[in-house]
Order: C-alpha cells, then sequence, then structure tokens
C-alpha cells in the first residue's frame, strides 16, 4: 500500500512538473513573439494623413517600443522613424568568393528583388539632406521613405548598383573613401563622374584611407574628414557635409571634430530605423544581406 502511495505521489509530483514547464515554455514562446523587431516596418495606415512616423519621446507605450533599441535614460529629442538600408559590393557571388568579399557582396539578382519589392510596397528614396533637414527642423516626411547607402566606392557599385537603381527610380547614396579612387577594386574618377550624370546617383565622403576615427589623433582625423570631402568637391562639384564612419568608429571628441569641420550629420552602423536630431551624428542604419526585404522588418 505504501509503496503505492509513494509511486501515486510521483507520478503527481512529475504531471504537475510537466505542466509547469509546458506553461512556461509557451509563456516563452508568447514573449519572442511580441518583442519589437529591430527593423520595424513602418505602419501601413500612416498616424497623421500621408506623414512618416514621429516618435515623440514622451509619448504613448506604442511609440516607445520604436526606442528600445536605446538606453532609456537618454533624451532623443525629436525622432523619425526612417529606415536608412545599408549595402557594400553588389556583385555575383562567385566573383565575391574568389575576392574573400562574401560577407559585404548582396548578388546583383537579389540587390534587383529587392528594390522591386520595396517600390511594390510603395517605399520610396529621399535624400540624405531631406533627412537631415526634417530633423533639424522637426519637420515630417512622406510615409514609407527609405534611404539607400553604399559603402566603400567599390567599382561593382557602378556595375551593377546603380543600373538597378535607376531601373527602379531609387536614389543610391555611395559613401567614398577618397584615398581609394582609381585603385584596384575600387571606382575611377572617371567612372565617379559619369555615376554623377545620374540623377540617382550621390556621393559622399566616407575618410581618405577608412582610418577607424575613433583611435586617431586629432590631425589624422582633421585631415581624414576635411580632405575627403575636398576631393570630392574638386571632383564632383557640389557634396553635402555628411560624414560617414568607416567601420562605424567614433566617438563624442570625433563628432565634435566633424562639427567644427562643418559636417551636419553622420551616418554610423548602429542597427535600427530610429532617427533622432540629438543623434544626428550617428545615423542608425540596416545591414542589409542576401535575404527578401521582409527579413529586414520591411
Ligand atoms: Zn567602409
Amino acid at each position: 500500500m505504501k509503496s503505492k502511495f509513494g509511486a501515486r505521489f510521483l507520478i503527481t509530483i512529475l504531471v504537475s512538473s510537466l505542466i509547469s514547464i509546458a506553461i512556461l515554455f509557451a509563456t516563452y514562446k508568447y514573449s519572442q513573439q511580441s518583442l519589437p523587431k529591430q527593423a520595424l516596418p513602418l505602419p501601413t495606415t500612416p498616424t497623421s494623413q500621408d506623414l512618416s512616423t514621429i516618435i515623440d519621446t514622451n509619448q504613448t507605450s506604442e511609440s516607445t517600443d520604436d526606442l528600445k533599441a536605446k538606453p532609456a535614460h537618454e533624451h532623443l529629442g525629436y525622432c523619425l522613424h526612417l529606415p536608412i538600408l545599408m549595402y557594400h559590393h553588389i556583385q555575383p557571388m562567385k566573383r565575391a568568393e574568389a575576392n574573400n568579399q562574401k560577407g559585404l557582396t548582396v548578388e546583383p539578382q537579389v540587390f534587383d528583388q529587392q528594390l522591386a519589392y520595396l517600390l511594390k510596397q510603395g517605399y520610396h528614396t529621399i535624400g540624405v539632406m531631406d533627412l537631415v533637414n526634417a530633423l533639424k527642423n522637426k519637420t515630417t516626411l512622406p510615409a514609407k521613405s527609405i534611404i539607400i547607402t553604399l559603402d566603400d566606392g567599390y567599382s561593382d557599385n557602378n556595375e551593377f548598383a546603380l543600373p538597378t537603381g535607376e531601373k527602379y527610380k531609387f536614389l543610391l547614396n555611395f559613401m567614398i573613401p577618397t584615398g581609394f579612387i582609381d585603385k584596384g577594386g575600387y571606382l575611377g574618377i572617371k567612372t565617379l563622374q559619369a555615376m554623377d550624370k545620374s540623377k540617382y546617383a550621390a556621393f559622399y565622403p566616407h575618410g581618405v584611407n577608412h582610418l577607424l576615427l575613433a583611435f586617431q589623433t586629432d590631425e589624422v582625423v582633421n585631415s581624414e574628414t576635411k580632405n575627403s570631402i575636398a576631393t570630392l568637391q574638386k571632383d564632383l562639384g557640389k557634396i553635402d557635409p555628411v560624414y560617414t564612419y568607416p567601420s562605424g568608429s567614433y566617438n563624442d571628441h570625433v563628432i565634435d571634430m566633424l562639427k567644427n569641420n562643418g559636417y551636419v550629420a553622420a551616418f554610423s552602423t548602429i542597427s535600427g530605423a530610429t532617427q533622432c536630431d540629438s543623434e544626428i551624428y550617428s545615423l542608425e542604419r540596416i545591414r542589409i544581406g542576401n535575404y527578401p526585404m521582409t527579413t529586414y522588418g520591411f
């Protein structure tokens, strides 16, 4: 009798443990589903007529979801939800493999499909200064606005990226390390000038020697930031003073130096799509790989 009771007791414990585990698992699954994605899709129904989402940092819980990627104590000021796509190489994967560039490569066919999808979903590109001015003046932007950036000035950007941008009427912003111009695998000055004739190409400085600014002397930071824009202006005419940090490297001192050198904004590699006036020198971007745009929250 005693052992039968003991067995029953054990079974009861076992069953209740299993139920508890199942409840815990279900709770975990549910909480995973309800977590906000890193790159939040723009709302299908804009909150105010035809305008982009304004994220008021002092507002409702729905808005604060967009800001979870940032430390809660920061005062972010005026923010807009504006996805900035980040690409590097657009080239066939066979070529990327041969040159050990797989990690930074998106296949031309995939790039084409991604832009086609964005167009079909109603997205359109805006200029970098449109975003900068909207943040500075605290104005809105049209719904489903995006910015597309391609870093490092690889020659494949002219071969594969720009024709696709033109095909879908999407403005592409090329971030150029000016010291690499005309070097093997990089865009040459003649090609840059030819690309500049397209209304779907814009150019921005990405340093001279692609140096990590957080680790440089003031002298080097000055020469990297001043000379890169000067070279582009000499060769291509007007260039808007917006920097792209090589390898996303910067600190507060670098930001101060950018300001002193006339820059009005800068692109980081911080992942996200929340752009704030208080963080205009560390605009967030979404690194795009070889997956459908739905993967990245579009
Ligand atoms: Zn770079």
